[in-house]
């Protein structure tokens, strides 16, 4: 027997009495360290349904859904096709809706099962003349107190910041565009075709 042969011998024995290093996961719980990069989940409060995320993902790990007759955008992440490189986390426009946490999950052949998801439902707010989507109540009320007293210049902040005291009175669309419809939560291309289009 030659001296690497007795080496090998020697780590051998020294293996079979020591701790293993490989934990006992899954048959055990693992508890990651606190630098551990899990999967990313959504944070209700500080996410305002931009729809950022979805738009950076190298990955199409994060679906987005809007539904007009519901009035909702549903953002969904899917833990299959994250690869944890966290550009949600860094594009994100509040820096906190959503983020990396210590999550992981075993990913078995079974995608209908719910741990394999992580989803945020968000108002949207529609146009009130043609009735295409303007943006999440959440996010115009992000982008009103970002601006500060700039926000009073356009009408969809101005009705976002008089909702702070009471809710806007009803109106309704008379079929045909006109001025008065300028003072209403309305799209970018229905406020355009006020300006261009209505005989002042
Ligand atoms: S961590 Fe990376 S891959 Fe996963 S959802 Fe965020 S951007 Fe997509
Ligand atoms: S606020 Fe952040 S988490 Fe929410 S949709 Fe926008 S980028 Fe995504």
């Amino acid at each position: 027997m030659y001296a690497p042969k007795l080496r090998e011998l020697k780590e051998a024995l020294r293996s079979l009495f020591s701790r293993p290093y490989t934990t006992k996961f899954p048959k055990e719980k693992y508890t990651p360290p606190e630098e551990y990069r899990g999967f990313p989940e959504y944070f209700e409060e500080d996410c305002v349904g931009c729809g950022t995320c979805y738009q950076v993902c190298p990955a199409g790990a994060i679906e987005m859904e809007d539904s007009l007759e519901e009035k909702k955008r549903v953002l969904r992440i899917n833990y299959a096709s994250c690869i944890q490189c966290g550009q949600c986390e860094e594009h994100c426009i509040t820096g906190k809706g959503i983020r990396l946490t210590s999550k992981y999950v075993v990913l078995i052949p079974d995608l209908e099962k719910k741990d394999y998801y992580n989803s945020i439902e968000k108002e949207l707010v529609l146009c009130e003349v043609c009735g295409g989507e303007i943006a999440c109540r959440d996010h115009l009320k992000f982008v009103k107190d970002r601006l500060g007293a700039k926000a009073y210049a356009h009408p969809n902040f101005l009705i976002e910041a008089q909702r702070n005291f009471n809710e806007p009175a009803e109106s309704h669309y008379k079929g045909k565009i006109r001025r008065e419809d300028y003072i209403k939560e309305i799209c970018p291309i229905c406020r355009h075709r006020i300006v261009v289009e209505d005989e002042f």
